[in-house]
């Protein structure tokens, strides 16, 4: 079974087709463009084999994004993970060659404004060390390049010379450190509340479905190798659709969050509990048979003694049925949760408020 795609995983892998490509083409356009002020007389004095040898060297950068693209992704469409990182990297290098090149064959006074442009394809990826790792690569070529081409590179030197290197680095540095910072927040704040927002349901903080296969599949692995037991159990409220009739949704939802946070509060800390449909709640838990029914019982008894009080309505009680099984690797996942649905519907038939465990 192949990996949960996340919002992140769906991200990165439109960001890598774009940069791949993007980055490539925007080196060849440079390229080209130097090429024909050259051959216009607009751009006089560039060395030809240089200009030659930098335009092959753009072409196999584009070569470099078409491979990259094309062998990014397995048979899943997934995005492999060391072609990302490879990848990511690849286009770190191509920036600071890029702009070696540049800087000895077609020297130019402003070139270092581009700093920013060459920063900019790294910083869609929101990875800080990438990023980290660019700006040093572009700082330090730049400072060379300044050392040893000053005539051409560095202001020209009348009264504002002083002045004119202020702005320079001023500017370098604010940019840089602007790019970094987008990446330190990209990454660690927006890409975490991203992640928890695909995998955590917002009203009861359960995971989400989406979560589920991955955490069910490695228990598996582990009750197969005979490590650890496990138990699941599906939790359904009783007759939630009046409680809703009669207290209206919003109560609902507070009872639906309440509940959770029960089942949450009763469960040890590896235990994992999923919103698996409306007001249905399934339970991977450590433990074999008789730890299960003990820990099904405490949460179904702690509902039935829970008063919720809405907004000054009358307090409103609910209950709950929960069916489960053992985790046995003997099933398929499919029958397991058949036998879990089926101990639910047992439950709900036989007057409800109750774990069944059959
Ligand atoms: P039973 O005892 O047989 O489970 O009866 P029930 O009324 O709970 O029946 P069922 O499980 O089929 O109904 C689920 C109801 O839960 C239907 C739907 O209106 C309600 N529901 C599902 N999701 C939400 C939610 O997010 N908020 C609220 N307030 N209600 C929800
Ligand atoms: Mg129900
Ligand atoms: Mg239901």
């Amino acid at each position: 079974m192949g990996r949960e795609l996340t919002a992140l995983d769906t991200y990165n892998k439109l960001v890598y087709k774009i940069v791949m490509l993007i980055v490539p083409a925007v080196c060849l356009l440079a390229s080209f463009t130097i090429t024909i002020l050259n051959f216009t007389g607009f751009f006089p004095g560039v060395d030809k084999t240089y200009l030659l040898l930098f335009n092959v060297m753009d072409l196999s950068f584009l070569g470099l994004g078409i491979y990259f693209i094309l062998t990014g992704f397995d048979k899943d469409g997934m995005l492999k993970e060391n072609k990302l990182f490879f990848g990511k990297y690849t286009i770190a290098l191509i920036a600071v060659l890029q702009w070696n090149g540049i800087s000895y064959i077609w020297p130019f006074r402003e070139l270092w404004v581009f700093i920013l442009l060459f920063l900019l394809g790294e910083a869609f990826f929101f990875d800080l060390r990438l990023v980290q790792v660019t700006s040093a690569g572009l700082l330090i070529s730049l400072t060379i390049s300044w050392i040893i081409n000053p005539e051409v590179l560095l202001p020209i030197r009348d009264d504002y010379f002083v002045a004119n290197m202020a702005f320079r680095i001023l500017c370098l540095l604010f940019t840089t450190i602007g790019v970094n910072l987008l990446s330190l927040f990209g990454g660690r704040f927006l890409m975490n509340e991203l992640e928890k927002y695909v995998s955590k349901d917002p009203l009861t903080e359960l995971f989400t479905r989406r979560k589920m296969n991955l955490y069910l599949q490695n228990a598996y692995n582990q009750s197969k190798s005979g490590k650890k037991s496990f138990c699941l159990l599906m939790l359904d409220i009783d007759d939630f659709k009046k409680v809703n009739d009669t207290y209206g949704h919003d109560c609902g939802d507070a009872v639906l969050k309440l509940v959770a946070g029960i089942v949450l509060g009763t469960l040890k800390p590896d235990d994992k509990a999923f919103r698996w449909g409306g007001e249905e709640i399934l339970i991977l838990m450590e433990g074999d048979k008789e730890e299960g029914i003990y820990v099904a019982e405490i949460i179904r008894d702690r509902i039935e003694q829970q008063f919720i009080f809405y907004k000054g309505q009358e307090p409103v009680r609910v209950t709950v049925t929960i069916g489960m099984s053992e985790l046995d690797s003997g099933l398929s996942m499919s029958r397991l949760m058949e036998i879990v649905d089926k101990n639910l519907y047992k439950g709900k038939g036989n007057g409800k408020n109750q774990v069944v465990f059959h």
